[in-house]
């Protein structure tokens, strides 16, 4: 009878996270061969299998015990901690194998069973780290040639990949996780989340938020997982997220803004001279550096002391470019541009941008940028009314017969001004027009003011597109203007707080029936539709 190894992954360490299928192996071995405390930790789960546990330098002599014993006919389970295949047992055992002249056809017969790995259960306990690409970086020495590791630290770094930074640190070897820092921090900001989980899933699970430049002041052992966030992970209420992408957009509204205040370049101090102060913990620096630099990043830090530019030298996010949208309009009474605002629109907008032409008394300029806030600047200088795009409240006033008619004017800009661009569950119009003619449509937008006979007229609830579009109904007439800005606040406060995400303001209106006191009508005549006659 031939043996069998099960090369089994029994997870971080909890009963109930081992797989059925680990805890059936085994069950079903005849012996199990394991690192000693992870043979404590699946004891539950013995029956009468013998049991080799050695200590945890031997997992070589584990291997090549584990396949003796199957080629005697044995089944045994050789376990591991996490995934059997992550740092574990099961690249060894088939290393053991192969030198022995092993095939997969007629050799004892393996299965590797797979575990929950560190990154996934310490992910699992920050919040949801690693939600984009990332990467696993043993900091263990031992069998990898150290400037391996440090390439591939520098790699991951400079692509921006979340790291899990597995065998951290050991009673020896304590000066691995400061160099990754210091390598980090060349590509990253001071302050990238980094979650540190000690013991995920066992007795003494610990898990610390911490920041890039800051994890070193707390406790790293053998038994944590590092796990370092990429340029757009955050923290929110002691978790750690990090988005599902990059975000592509983004627009003037402040609570749209996807850059966090650590994704912002910032000038940061060398890294070492965060760590270290004093003259001897400077040449204790120094040593350091000496040891582990390549020849290149020496020769770069001589050539940046004699440009006298290493005071200035931060860390250098990789730039990736966002799509900025914001709307432009001469402004919001004025409707006529001047050659400079459109010079300044071409310059800005450039090659690679849009602007568009809308529906909207505005024009969408959509521009890849890294830097939004020369754009703005640069708009701004050209008198340009800047507004935010989306779920957003957006005023569509007339002209006042050219500023002559003049009377509603500054209700309009005081409405401009409290609640120009303020977020909503969906975009929202409001139109103002300035005389009874209403020739700007004021009555086919989400709220309609008319100015008439020196008071407002109020529709609210038009049904701006669609086959089925029709105007807002009227609900107060003749409100005076001291009353006016005060009411628009109240609807759209309530919209904002009771509306439901994407719900136009028309639907609402219908929904809740009152708004800020006005009541809701039913009064879309049912019209007949009659074929058409050619129309089968
Ligand atoms: N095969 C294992 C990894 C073994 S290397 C797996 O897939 O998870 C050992 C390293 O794994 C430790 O230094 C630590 O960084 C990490 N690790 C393993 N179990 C862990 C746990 N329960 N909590 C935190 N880190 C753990």
């Amino acid at each position: 009878m031939k043996g069998k190894l099960l090369v089994i992954g029994f997870g971080p360490g909890s009963f109930e996270h081992i797989t059925q299928r680990a805890r059936e192996a085994i069950q079903e071995s005849d012996m199990v061969i394991g690192y000693k405390t992870y043979v404590e930790l699946i004891e539950g789960l013995l029956t009468n299998q013998q049991i080799i546990s050695t200590g945890m330098t031997e997992e070589v002599s584990r291997a090549q015990e584990a396949v003796k014993q199957a080629e005697q006919g044995k089944k045994v389970a050789v376990i591991s901690s996490g995934d059997a295949g992550v740092y574990g047992m099961a690249g060894l055992v088939y290393e053991v194998l192969v030198e022995k002249g092993w095939r997969k056809d007629g050799g004892v017969e393996v299965e590797v069973i797979p575990g929950i790995s560190a990154i996934n259960s310490c992910a699992s306990l920050l919040g949801a780290p690693v939600m984009h690409d990332a990467c696993t970086i043993s900091l263990s020495d031992h069998l990898t040639p150290w400037t391996l590791i440090e390439k591939r630290i520098e790699a991951a770094a400079q692509a921006d990949f979340v790291v899990a930074f597995y065998n951290p640190k050991s009673g020896r070897r304590t000066r691995q996780i400061v160099e990754a820092q210091r390598i980090l921090l060349k590509y990253r900001s001071p302050d990238t989340p980094v979650g540190l989980v000690k013991s995920a899933y066992r007795d003494r699970e610990q898990v610390v938020m911490t920041t890039l430049s800051e994890m070193l002041e707390h406790e790293i052992g053998m038994l944590t997982t590092v796990v370092v966030g990429n340029s757009s992970t955050f923290f929110y209420d002691d978790l750690m997220i990090t988005p599902r992408g990059y975000q592509r957009k983004y627009t003037l509204n402040k609570t749209e803004q996807p850059l966090k205040p650590h994704q912002r370049l910032k000038k940061e101090a060398e890294p070492w001279a965060l760590e270290q102060e004093g003259e001897e913990a400077a040449a204790a620096a120094e040593e350091v550096i000496t040891d582990t630099l390549s020849a290149r990043e020496i020769a770069e830090e001589a050539l940046q002391a004699l440009l006298g530019e290493k005071e200035t030298s931060g860390y250098v996010q990789q730039p990736i470019e966002s799509i900025f949208e914001v709307a432009v309009s001469p402004g919001l009474v004025n409707k006529k541009f001047t050659p400079k605002q459109m010079m300044t629109l071409a310059e800005v907008v450039g090659e690679k941008g849009s602007m568009e032409y809308t529906t909207d008394h505005y024009i969408k300029l959509q521009i890849p940028t890294m830097s939004p806030d020369e754009i703005i600047s640069k708009l701004e200088s050209a008198d340009f009314l800047l507004s935010p795009i989306g779920d957003v409240l957006t005023i569509k006033a007339c002209d006042f017969c050219d500023g002559e008619k003049s009377d509603a004017i500054p209700h309009t800009e005081e409405l401009q001004s409290k609640l120009g661009g303020i977020d909503l569950p969906k975009e929202l119009k409001l139109g103002m027009n300035g005389c009874g003619m209403a020739c700007y449509g004021a009555v086919k937008e989400d709220i309609g003011i008319v100015y008439r006979k020196g008071a407002f007229d109020l529709f609210l609830g038009a049904k701006t597109v669609g086959r089925n579009a029709h105007a807002g109904q009227i609900v107060a007439e003749g409100i005076s203007s001291d009353k006016i800005v005060g009411i628009i606040e109240g609807i759209v406060k309530e919209y904002k707080e009771k509306g439901y995400p994407n719900e136009r303001f028309h639907k609402f209106f219908k929904r809740v029936k009152t708004v800020y006191g006005f009541t809701y009508q039913d009064i879309t005549p049912k019209i007949k539709v009659e074929a058409a006659p050619c129309g089968d």
